[in-house]
């Protein structure tokens, strides 16, 4: 088989048989999860081992505990559910299962377990682990085993990966799977809808979720439903009017479309189950708003096939965090589980988890309602409110802010389109809308802002129409329009002009590098021009993600999807025709993020970024490498393989000329092509992960400039807060002040931030794509 040269470098003082095993209801991104634990584990000189149809192989033992060898896992990425199996296990709930279960670990000489799986299997797992060592008892006062033969597995080593669907874990922002079936949520929301507008039709959706409302949350959140059920939130007693008061204020302002979201469990305040068909009654009734109802349930296509982008980095960054874990873990190491606190991977305690999980449910169980909302995680309850907001427009009257705090917000799309965007402006415009504020679009950039600019301005500044906001959810590109063009270009003193003439309190800008470039220049440009004393912040969006002051941007994950379709689907032809290496340029400007964070989710042989740069040796060892592995393949299985180029990695080297230079060294033992999706990577639909985090940090950006309101003009500009960019960085979502982000984080002849947070995942690209580690001779 094809190991990769590293492993023999990092070999352990003993080599530790690790298990790993897929449990509960399956999601995908579960095959990411085996095939970068098994590849970590034989990297880092161990064996690795799968157990077959989750706990119920461990009881049966035998061929459903199987050695895995580095091939055994080729194109699992791409594949849906789980191929090692998953089973309910009636037999691990009681201690004789787990007592068979212990017994055929020994005999495999099996020294540490991943478990991933829902909160029930790791409720179990945690159930076996403080069990351990009264089960290794049994099995010796039984005469099962001998004292030797257990002695070696004193210490039971578990390691919990939260494999769910439903994102149903406290402890962690999303679980692996969570996203992908949001994805297709979202994706049947937006086909109804379109058939529902035509019709002027109302629906009710049922999704997923028992005991967790975050599918149907945040499905409301990402397609701009109108009323959402979720179990941990019921509605008050008065619902059905609450539900109807929206609906019929949505109609009046003349939608044509009514979308109601509800969870399996959703329940009234007293416990009672609230129905999809008590709903669309309530819809349909001739006395009340008599609108043309349906029901879709949408079921098992929520579990989702193929995972997303998202849920294949989160797979893999979570398996090789799950096999370091489990070779650092000592007896006195507290058993964990891996999580993801906003962008950063971590390791917690798997108890408390599994603890905190169970009283959600107790909480729901009990009606205490504010217990279980608190209990969810931060990210839950502020989309809950940024729901709220962004949904019941100007119903609720508490909302409203004092008339002098009321601000005239001008809005701005700089940059190329980036998936997202459109969700952030709609959102920011409905919670202004719902505090008072006059929100106005400022169309075509800081370009539109200046050209029409004159006695009569020309159109390019208009308020925005609430019904036509509405819509763009889940819109594409720029409604109102984006453009590169920076102030200084359009003319700094028109641009400040222009903000006088209309009076704008603050500015909200959505966009790229030039967005960021934009907010600099104002700032600047403020000792000359006092009408720029206004606050102004950022919402990063470009597919690049190269914007300082934010690990994430507004369309990236959009692109990365769009790029491991398009891969996959290369990877596929590759496969199918004969042994074919892809070469394939991504765009990402000079930042290696798109090409990198693509080359993890489609398992690439090698990535070429323009912070490492392409070498002429680089390039050598890799030619090597590919003939070594099709060498191997004997023609057992005709995998193809994909390497990722970023447009601006080399002056030199294009992916045409990578492709030729393989042809030719192949001598006819492998093919070669090259293949460029270019702006196909902006994507068509933005992704739901991008809609979702588009409404909340929108909302957060205008609430930022709220605080502003009634300040002067000199309290404004020695304030460093008030030229702020957003950004998630690490585990929470900051404002950072844009003079020392454009002064300490910004490497500004490469348009990027300075520090790649990322680079370390291009580490484990290679090391997972079998790529030998190279390093330029001195
Ligand atoms: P999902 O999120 O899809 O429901 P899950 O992991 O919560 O996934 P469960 O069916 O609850 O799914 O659990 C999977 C398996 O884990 C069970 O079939 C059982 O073998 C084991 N298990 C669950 N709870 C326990 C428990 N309390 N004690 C022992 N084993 C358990």
């Amino acid at each position: 088989p094809a190991q990769p040269p590293g492993s023999t470098a990092l070999k352990m003082a003993t080599r530790k048989k690790i298990a790993i095993m897929t449990s509960g209801g399956d999601s995908p991104g579960m095959n990411g999860v085996v095939r970068a634990c098994v590849r970590m584990a034989i990297h880092m000189g161990c064996d690795a081992y799968c157990v077959y149809e989750g706990y119920e192989g461990l009881v049966q033992g035998g061929n459903f505990i199987r050695k895995m060898e580095w091939h055994d896992v080729r194109g699992w990425l791409s594949e849906g559910g789980t191929l090692i199996g998953t089973a309910r296990c009636m037999a691990f709930y009681e201690r004789p299962g787990r007592l068979v279960a212990a017994k055929n670990m020994i005999l495999n000489g099996i020294d540490a377990l991943i478990i991933c799986g829902g909160d029930g299997s790791l409720t179990g797992a945690d159930k076996f682990r403080a069990e351990w060592p009264s089960l290794l008892d049994e099995l010796v006062s039984a005469g099962e085993l001998q004292a030797e033969q257990i002695e070696p597995y004193k210490h039971l080593n578990i390691v919990g990966l939260v494999g769910s669907i439903d994102n149903d874990l406290s402890g962690t922002d999303a679980t692996i799977g969570c996203y992908s079936s949001l994805a297709r949520i979202c994706y049947a929301v937006d086909l109804i809808e379109a058939t529902a507008s035509s019709h002027s039709r109302a629906f009710v959706i049922e999704v997923m979720g028992r005991h967790c409302g975050w599918l149907a949350l945040m499905a409301g959140v990402a397609t701009g439903a109108d009323f959402i059920f979720i179990p941990e939130k019921p509605r008050d007693d008065n619902w059905r009017e609450d539900m109807c008061n929206v609906v019929e204020h949505h109609r009046k302002m003349g939608k044509r479309k009514t979308i109601v979201i509800i969870a399996e469990g959703a329940l009234d305040r007293h416990g009672n189950k609230i129905t999809p068909t008590m709903v669309k009654d309530l819809l349909a009734d001739k006395d009340g708003l008599g609108l043309d109802t349906r029901i879709t349930t949408l079921g098992h296509v929520q579990r989702g096939g193929t995972a997303v982008a998202y849920d294949r980095m989160l797979a893999t960054l979570q398996g090789v965090e799950a096999v370091k874990a489990v070779l650092e873990a000592t007896p006195e190491t507290k058993t964990c589980f891996i999580a993801i606190t906003e962008n950063k991977i971590v390791r917690k305690p798997l108890m408390e988890a599994v603890q905190a999980a169970k009283e959600v449910a107790k909480a729901i169980e009990m009606q205490d309602f504010d217990r279980a909302m608190a209990l969810r995680d931060t990210e839950f309850s502020e989309q809950y409110r940024s729901f709220i907001m962004t949904t019941a427009v100007q119903l609720d009257k508490e909302m409203l802010l004092p008339k002098e705090k009321q601000m005239k917000i001008g809005f701005i799309n700089v940059g190329a389109p980036a998936g997202g965007m459109n969700a952030a402006v709609r959102a920011a415009v409905a919670y202004c809308l719902s505090r008072g504020h006059e929100a106005v679009a400022i169309h075509n950039g800081f370009a539109g802002f200046a050209r029409h600019h004159g006695d009569k301005p020309l159109g390019a500044v208009r308020p925005f129409d609430w019904l036509e906001v509405d819509g763009w959810a889940s819109k594409g590109g720029s409604e109102i329009g984006t453009n590169r063009e920076l102030p200084s270009e359009s003319g700094m003193e028109t641009v400040a002009g222009l903000i006088e003439l209309y009076k704008f309190d603050a500015l909200f800008l959505v966009g790229g590098f030039e967005a960021f470039h934009a907010v600099a220049q104002l700032r600047r440009a403020r000792d000359q021009y006092p009408s720029l004393c206004i606050p102004i912040t950022l919402l990063p969006a470009t597919i690049s993600n190269n914007v300082p002051g934010t690990e994430y941007s507004l369309g990236s994950d959009t692109c990365l999807n769009e790029l491991v379709d398009y891969c996959d689907k290369i990877k596929q032809s590759a496969s199918a025709t004969r042994r074919r290496v892809f070469v394939i340029e991504t765009q990402g400007g000079r930042s290696g993020y798109v090409a990198t964070l693509g080359g993890l989710g489609v398992g690439a042989s090698a990535v070429y970024t323009p912070e490492e740069g392409l070498s002429l040796e680089m390039l050598a060892a890799d030619v090597r490498h590919l003939k070594d592995v099709f060498a191997q393949d004997k023609g057992q299985s005709r995998a193809g393989r994909l390497i990722l180029i970023n447009e601006k990695a080399s002056k030199v080297y294009n992916a045409k000329l990578i492709a030729d230079i393989l042809r030719d060294e192949a001598h006819g033992r492998f093919e070669s092509r090259e293949s460029i999706p270019g702006h196909m990577q902006q994507g068509g639909v933005p992704s739901a992960m991008d809609r979702c985090r588009a409404v909340r940090l929108a909302i957060k950006c205008i609430q930022h400039l709220e605080k502003f309101g009634g300040k002067t003009r000199e309290e404004i500009k020695t304030d460093p807060m008030s030229a702020t960019v957003i950004g998630i960085k690490g585990a929470s979502v900051v404002f950072s002040p844009v003079k020392t982000i454009e002064e300490e984080e910004t490497d500004w002849p490469n348009r990027r931030p300075k520090a790649a947070f990322w680079l370390e995942m291009k580490g484990i690209v290679d090391i997972l794509g079998g790529r030998p580690s190279y390093k330029e001779p001195e």
